[in-house]
């Protein structure tokens, strides 16, 4: 048997009719950049979440660094975030000219360390961005308690938790802002780059707008210099016809998750996920640990099966990051996870018989 890591190509023949009407639409309709496919899609995803305003941008990373933008976090300002996360949440920070401050995780669910945030922040300190990994919420309620007590901006980087839920609400409607990547790998995925702001605050909504399209009221009236970092008509489009499936989607994730943990349950060498108190996960990545990870990589690949590491290198470990003079103990767990974690394959479109042979040769590997 064969294990892809993803299946994109199977979620596109599942939906191919509507998808391709869709496509032609935009195309008749010339509706490449922006426009009504785009601002239905916004007004659709706005409603899912139960936000007032969705701002579409070209991915996820600018989606970040805007948001940030319109929070007016720029130089001299330092940001809190997380120190295991795809580089694009550091990334953002230091393109509006702010510090990034890591943070470590926890060593159960592998979020941030909410004991070691309050331990970080200092007079600059200006905004928290908590990443829901994985598509396991953060504990919000501690994240919001000390952004509180400091009148800190919380910005939630949920680009891999559409529609999670921690304690009865969509994570993304916690914080002042929440951002979105719709690569196509993600949960929501487009053909291609795009992403979005969501925010219950329109001068925040107004701003990250404008930014994204010029700075523009008019169509040659510039109240700023902002940039081009629109969604196109045809992302706007698919990202439209895939929502109305996202929940089923999400519900045979957790499906597949349940069953990884029934079949892995009780190996010794393997540590699976934990999900945060209270949180429902939408399981965008499985990562199970265990100190044998290059072997079982290896193992698994013969087996035909697909895996991937997320992350292998530690934010503040990354060469990107040198400056910063961290050393791997200062942050002893996410260090110590980066040689451990294996994501195995998880995706709607896996059968029960592809999890049970993924967790035969797991086991067998160990056996
Ligand atoms: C994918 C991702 C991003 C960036 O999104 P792009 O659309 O690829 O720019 C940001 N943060 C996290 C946690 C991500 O997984």
């Amino acid at each position: 048997m064969q294990v892809p890591f993803l299946n994109l190509k199977a979620q596109y023949l599942s939906i191919k009719d509507e998808i391709d009407e869709a496509l032609k639409s935009v195309i008749q309709d010339n509706a490449f950049i922006r426009g009504e496919f785009v601002e239905e899609f916004e007004a659709t995803f706005a409603n899912a979440m139960g936000v007032k305003h969705c701002v579409s941008v070209a991915n996820g990373t600018d989606a970040l660094e805007i948001a940030l933008r319109a929070f007016q976090v720029g130089p001299g300002d330092e940001v809190i975030t997380v120190a295991n996360s795809f580089i694009a949440t550091s990334e953002a920070v230091t393109r509006v000219g702010a510090s990034v401050v890591f943070v470590d995780c926890m060593p159960d669910t592998m979020s941030i360390d909410t004991c070691e945030i309050e331990s970080k922040i200092t007079k600059k300190t200006k905004a928290i961005i908590p990443v829901h990994l994985y598509g396991n919420p953060a504990d919000m309620d501690e994240i919001l308690e000390i952004a509180a007590n400091h009148n800190l901006v919380v910005i939630e980087d949920s680009a891999q938790a559409h529609l999670a839920d921690y304690k009865g609400r969509k994570t993304g409607t916690f914080g002042h802002a929440a951002t979105f990547s719709f690569y196509p790998g993600k949960n929501l995925g487009a053909y291609g780059d795009a992403g979005a702001i969501v925010t219950n605050d329109y001068k925040i909504a107004k701003y990250a707008r404008m930014y994204a399209n010029h700075g523009r009221v008019g169509k040659y009236d510039h109240e700023f210099e902002g940039s081009n970092s629109r969604m196109d008509g045809l992302q706007g489009a698919i990202l439209h016809v895939k929502l109305k499936y996202l929940k089923e989607w999400t519900t045979r994730r957790q499906g597949v998750a349940a069953l990884y943990r029934k079949l892995l349950g009780g190996l010794d060498e393997v540590i699976l996920p934990e999900v945060t108190s209270g949180a429902s996960a939408v399981w965008h990545l499985y990562v199970i640990r265990t100190k044998k990870r290059d072997e079982l990589k290896a193992y698994l690949a013969k087996k035909g099966i697909q895996t991937g590491i997320h992350y292998p290198i530690a934010l503040p470990n990354l060469k990107a990051y040198q400056y910063l003079g961290h050393q791997p103990q200062d942050f002893p767990v996410a260090s110590l996870n980066q040689d451990r974690m294996l994501s195995l394959p998880i995706y709607p479109e896996m059968t029960d018989e592809m999890v049970e042979y993924v967790t035969g040769c797991v086991r067998e590997f160990f056996s």
